[in-house]
C-alpha cells in the first residue's frame, strides 16, 4: 500500500464509563482499528476490553437508517414536520408541561445543551430529564448542599497521590478498569493502601488491602462512626459551616455497619493515619433512597479534616456514563439551568433567558425521571421524546415504564438501533448517528472536556441529534435560536453562556472558549473546566472558598436511614458486569464481549442457594410486586447471605426474563429524585423447566421456551433456553428455530432423556440444538466454533476429541483465553501468579479487565 495514502488515526474518546479515555481509531477498509491515546492524561494509551472492543461495534448491524412513522419508512421532511407539530399542538392544547424529553448521559455536550435550551428556553418547561438521575443525581445534590455548587474537587491524578484510597460502593475493577488500572499501578508502585467498602466481595477486593463487607445501606453510619472518631481524636481541622450539627449526629449514630470491631477500628486507623486520603464513590451509594445523606457523610469527613482539593485528597465521585458530567454543565437535569446555575433562582434566570432571548422561560424544575413517567402514565404528559436511551429497560418499574409509554399519545425516540425495548413503543422512530460518527464533546468525571470526532460517515440517514433537536426548534418557530449549522458554534455559545454563569458565581466557566471557530474547535485537546480569565484547570477548595453565601463549606448533619422495607425476604443488589455497557445495543455486538458472561445471572449466597435448594447452574426464578425475572443461578460467597446480586444489561431483546428494572420499585432520594436501584426486596424459587437446552445458529434465532437468553458469536448465535412444557416435535422446533427447511440430523439418548439435533445445508453447520432435563453438559465454545463449517455431524458429540483443546468460558476477552486453556497452563506450566499466566499465555497482558479472574482461577487450582 502507498504509505501515503494510510489512513490516519482519529482522536476521539471511548462512548462508555465516565473514565473518558482517549481512543486513537483508524479508519479500515471494514471499519476502525482502535488503540488508546497515549497522549489523552485519562489513560496516557490504556483502553479496558471494552473500548478495545469498539471497532467491533460500528457496522450496519440492528441500525436504525431512516425515519419510520407507525412503522413504516418515512421521509425526515415528514418525520420532523409532524415531530414539530404535534408537540407544538399540545403545548398549545394543554400547556408546556404536557411535553417532555428524556435524555442521556450518552449525548454529547452539544446535544445537551440544543435540548435544554428548547426546553427549559423556548417551549417553556423544565420536564427534561435524564437517566443520568440513575447514575450520579445525589452527588450532584451532596455537592450544592456541601459545597454550594455541583464540583468536584479532586483529579484522577490523586488517586495515585494518595496515601489511602477508599472505593466505597465502586466496583472500579470492571465499572472504571482504567481507573482501577491506574490506581492499581500507583499501589504497586508506591504501597497506596487500598480500602474497599462494598457489602459485596467485587473485583476490585483484588488489589484490597482491607476489604469491609458492610450491612447493606450501612455507608452513611460508616462515615458518622468515622467522623466521631475524627473529633475523638483530634484530628478537626477546619469550621465549616454546620459542623456541631454534623457531629453531634455523628457522635449520636449507632454502629449498624455489621463489620467487626477490628474491621472497624482498621478503617479508622487507615483513613486519619495519613492526610492524603482519596474517597471514591460510585453507583453503591448514589443508586439509593438515601443516597445524597450518604455523599455528604462521606464528604462530611473530608471538610472536618481539610483534606480535600489538595494533591492526593478528596471526596471523589465518579460517574456512569460518558458525559454524564456535560449534561449536568448544560442543566440537563430538570432541577438545574445550564451552566451550574440555579433554575429556581430569579437572576440565574432572567440572565440565562436574556442570553437566549428565550421567550418563555421554565419557572420552575421539572419532573425528575420516576416521576415523569408517572406523569407519562396518568396522562399529564401527552408528548414524550426519548433521545439515545432505554427507559423501557433501564429505569425501576421498567414494565409499568413500558407500559406507560407503550399508553402516551405520542411518543418520539431518537436513536441509532433499529429494536430496542424502547423504539419498538415508539410512534416516531428517528435515527441518530452513533459513536465514531458523531462531533462534539463529552466530559470525564474529573472535569476534563475531549473531543468525541467523526470517524465515519452517518449510517443511512442518521443525523446528529444536535441537529435534529436543533430543526424542531426551527420548525417549531424559533429559526434564529437554533440556526446553528455546525457544532463548533453550539460549543461556542455553551461557552459563552458559561462567561455570564462565571459573574454570576458559577464554577462552571469555559469562556476562554466562547469565540472558538471550527478549525481550534476540529484542534482542540482535552482540557479541564474551568477556562476563563478568573480560573484554569486545577483542583477546587484547596484554599477554603467555597460557593455558599457565606463562602464556606457546608458540613450536614447526617442521621442515617436503612433501605426502605420490602415484604420479600431478600435484598437485591444490582449492578454491572466487565464486557458489557448499560443495556448492551452496542457491547452486545460484539462476540468477544458477549462470551465473558453470556447470560443473565444471580450470584447467591452459598448458604442461600442451600436454603432454596438452588445449585450452580440451575435457573432461579425472582418476584417481587413489582415484577419477575428468570436468572441462572451463580453460587459464590462473593454475594452476602441475604444479599443476592444480579447485573442489569439484559433486554427484551437479549432475554425476556432477564430485565432486572422490572424488579426495581420505583423508590427514590428524597432530595435527588435518585432512584433506589440497589436494594428491592425479592423472593427466590427454583424455576421448573421440564427442559434445558443450548443452541447454536447461523441465521438470527426465533425465539423460544419459557427463558432464553442469546448473545452474539463470530458466526451468528448462541442461545440458552428452558421450558416447562416440552414442544410435540423437536425436530420441527429445531427447523423453526434455524428459520431452515432441511430436517436436522438428530441423535438421542432416551435413557438419560438427552436429544442432540443438527442442520447442516450445503455441508455447512447452520444450526445446533442440544436438548437435557438440566442444563446441556457440553463444551459451548467448541459447539460455536464449529458453527458455518463443514465439521456438520461431529458438532453432535458437543466436545471436542480428547485430544483437541476446549478452551472453556472466556476469560480474556482481549485475547480470547478461556479458563480451560488458563488452568492447564497452571498445571502443566506450574504457573504461580498472574504475570506469570501472562508471560504464558498473554491474558490480562492488554487491558488487564480480567486480572481478577486470573487470581481466582490460581485460587481455585491451588
Ligand atoms: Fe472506555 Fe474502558 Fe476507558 Fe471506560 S475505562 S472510558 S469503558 S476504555
Amino acid at each position: 500500500m502507498n504509505m501515503l495514502s494510510q489512513p490516519r488515526p482519529i482522536r476521539t474518546t471511548c462512548p462508555y464509563c465516565g473514565v473518558g479515555c482517549g481512543i486513537l481509531a483508524t479508519p479500515t477498509e471494514g471499519g476502525l482499528t482502535i488503540a488508546g491515546d497515549p497522549d489523552h492524561p485519562a489513560n496516557k494509551g490504556r483502553l479496558c476490553v471494552k473500548g478495545s472492543a469498539l471497532g467491533e461495534t460500528v457496522g450496519l448491524a440492528g441500525r436504525l437508517l431512516t425515519p419510520r412513522i407507525h412503522g413504516r419508512d418515512a421521509n425526515w421532511d415528514e418525520a420532523l414536520a409532524m415531530v414539530a407539530d404535534r408537540f407544538s399542538r399540545t403545548i398549545a392544547e394543554h400547556g408546556p408541561d404536557s411535553v417532555a424529553l428524556y435524555v442521556s448521559g450518552q449525548l454529547l455536550t452539544e446535544d445537551y445543551y440544543v435540548a435544554n435550551k428548547l426546553m427549559k428556553g423556548f417551549i417553556g418547561s423544565a420536564n427534561i430529564d435524564t437517566n443520568s438521575r440513575l447514575c450520579m443525581a445525589s452527588s450532584v445534590a451532596g455537592h450544592k448542599r456541601a459545597f454550594g455548587s455541583d464540583t468536584v474537587p479532586g483529579l484522577y491524578e490523586d488517586l495515585e497521590l494518595a496515601d489511602t484510597v477508599v472505593l466505597v460502593g465502586s466496583n472500579l475493577a470492571w465499572c472504571h478498569p482504567v481507573l482501577y488500572q491506574r490506581l492499581a499501578a500507583a499501589r504497586e508502585a508506591r504501597g497506596t493502601k487500598v480500602i474497599v467498602v462494598d457489602p459485596r466481595r467485587t473485583a476490585t477486593c483484588d488489589i484490597a488491602d482491607l476489604h469491609l463487607p458492610l450491612a447493606p445501606g450501612a455507608d452513611a453510619a460508616l462515615f458518622n462512626l468515622l467522623l466521631a472518631q475524627i473529633d475523638r481524636r483530634g484530628l478537626i481541622a477546619t469550621q465549616p459551616d454546620g459542623m456541631a450539627e454534623a457531629l453531634a449526629a455523628a457522635h449520636a449514630t449507632p454502629d449498624t455497619t455489621g463489620l467487626s470491631a477490628q474491621d472497624l477500628a482498621a478503617f479508622v486507623d487507615m483513613w486519619t493515619g495519613n492526610e492524603r486520603v482519596v474517597t471514591v464513590y460510585s453507583q453503591g451509594i448514589n443508586q439509593s433512597d438515601s443516597g445524597t445523606d450518604k455523599v455528604n457523610a462521606i464528604i462530611n469527613c473530608h471538610l472536618a479534616t481539610g483534606r480535600i482539593g489538595r494533591a492526593g485528597m478528596g471526596p471523589f465521585s465518579v460517574t456512569g456514563q460518558p458525559n454524564a458530567m456535560g449534561g449536568r454543565e448544560v442543566g440537563g437535569l430538570s432541577n438545574m439551568l445550564a451552566c451550574h446555575l440555579d433554575i429556581e433562582n430569579a437572576s440565574h434566570r432572567d440572565a440565562v433567558g436574556a442570553f437566549w432571548q428565550a421567550p418563555r422561560m421554565a419557572a420552575r424544575p421539572g419532573l425528575k425521571a420516576v416521576d415523569m413517567f408517572r406523569a407519562v402514565e396518568d396522562g399529564r404528559i401527552k408528548a414524550l421524546w426519548i433521545i439515545c436511551t432505554n427507559p423501557a429497560v433501564s429505569m425501576p418499574e421498567a414494565d409499568r415504564v413500558a407500559k406507560a409509554i407503550a399508553g402516551c399519545d405520542f411518543v418520539v425516540v431518537s436513536d441509532m438501533m433499529a429494536q430496542t425495548d424502547t423504539t419498538r413503543l415508539a410512534h416516531v422512530l428517528l435515527p441518530a448517528t452513533g459513536w465514531g460518527e458523531k462531533d462534539g464533546t463529552v466530559t470525564n468525571s474529573e472535569r476534563r472536556i475531549s473531543r468525541q470526532r467523526r470517524t465515519m460517515p452517518p449510517a443511512g440517514q442518521a443525523r446528529d441529534d444536535w441537529r435534529i433537536i436543533a430543526e424542531i426548534g426551527r420548525r417549531m418557530g424559533w429559526q434564529d435560536s437554533f440556526g446553528w449549522t455546525h457544532p463548533a458554534q453550539v460549543f461556542a455559545e455553551h461557552a459563552a453562556l458559561s462567561g455570564i454563569a462565571g459573574d454570576l458565581g458559577s464554577d462552571f466557566d469555559i469562556s476562554d472558549l466562547a469565540g472558538i471557530g471550527a478549525a481550534e474547535y476540529e484542534a482542540m485537546a482535552p482540557f479541564l473546566w474551568p477556562q476563563s480569565a478568573r480560573r484554569k484547570g486545577g483542583r477546587f477548595f484547596g484554599d477554603g472558598r467555597f460557593h455558599t453565601p457565606s463562602g464556606k463549606a457546608r458540613m450536614l448533619p447526617i442521621v442515617p436511614r436503612p433501605p426502605t422495607g420490602g415484604p420479600h425476604p431478600f435484598r437485591l443488589n444490582t449492578g454491572r458486569v466487565r464486557d458489557h455497557w448499560h443495556t448492551m445495543t452496542r457491547t452486545g455486538l460484539s462476540p468477544r464481549l458477549a462470551l465473558h458472561l453470556s447470560e443473565p445471572f444471580l450470584e447467591l449466597h452459598p448458604s442461600d442457594a442451600a436454603q432454596l435448594g438452588l445449585l450452580d447452574g440451575a435457573l432461579a426464578q425472582v418476584t417481587n410486586t413489582q415484577g419477575r425475572a428468570v436468572l441462572r443461578v451463580n453460587v459464590t460467597d462473593r454475594a452476602r447471605p441475604g444479599h443476592p446480586f444480579a447485573p442489569i444489561h439484559w433486554t427484551g431483546q437479549t432475554a425476556p426474563t432477564g430485565r432486572i428494572g422490572a424488579l426495581v420499585p420505583g423508590d427514590v432520594d428524597p432530595v435527588s429524585g435518585q432512584p433506589a436501584l440497589k436494594s428491592a426486596t425479592v423472593a427466590i424459587a427454583p424455576f421448573a423447566a421440564k427442559w434445558h437446552a443450548f443452541a447454536v445458529s447461523a441465521r438470527p434465532m426465533a425465539r423460544f421456551g419459557d427463558y432464553s437468553a442469546s448473545a452474539v458469536l463470530a458466526k451468528g448465535w448462541q442461545a440458552e433456553m428452558a421450558g416447562s412444557s416440552q414442544p410435540a416435535d423437536w425436530a420441527r422446533t429445531a427447523e423453526g428455530l434455524f428459520g431452515s427447511a432441511v430436517p436436522p440430523l438428530v441423535m438421542r439418548d432416551d435413557r438419560r432423556g438427552i436429544l442432540r439435533l443438527a442442520v447442516i445445508e450445503d455441508d455447512r453447520l447452520v444450526g445446533a440444538l442440544f436438548v437435557a432435563p438440566e442444563r446441556p453438559d457440553i463444551s459451548r465454545s467448541h459447539v460455536a466454533a464449529l458453527l458455518g463449517g463443514d465439521g456438520g455431524l461431529g458438532v453432535l458429540a458437543g466436545r471436542p476429541a480428547s485430544d483437541m483443546p476446549d478452551g472453556g468460558a472466556m476469560v480474556c476477552a482481549c485475547f480470547g483465553i478461556g479458563a480451560n486453556t488458563i488452568l492447564q497452563a497452571i498445571a502443566t506450566q506450574k504457573l504461580v501468579s498472574v504475570e506469570q499466566i501472562g508471560k504464558a499465555l498473554g491474558a490480562g497482558t492488554n487491558c488487564g479487565s480480567c486480572r481478577p479472574e486470573l487470581r481466582d482461577l490460581l485460587a481455585a487450582a491451588d
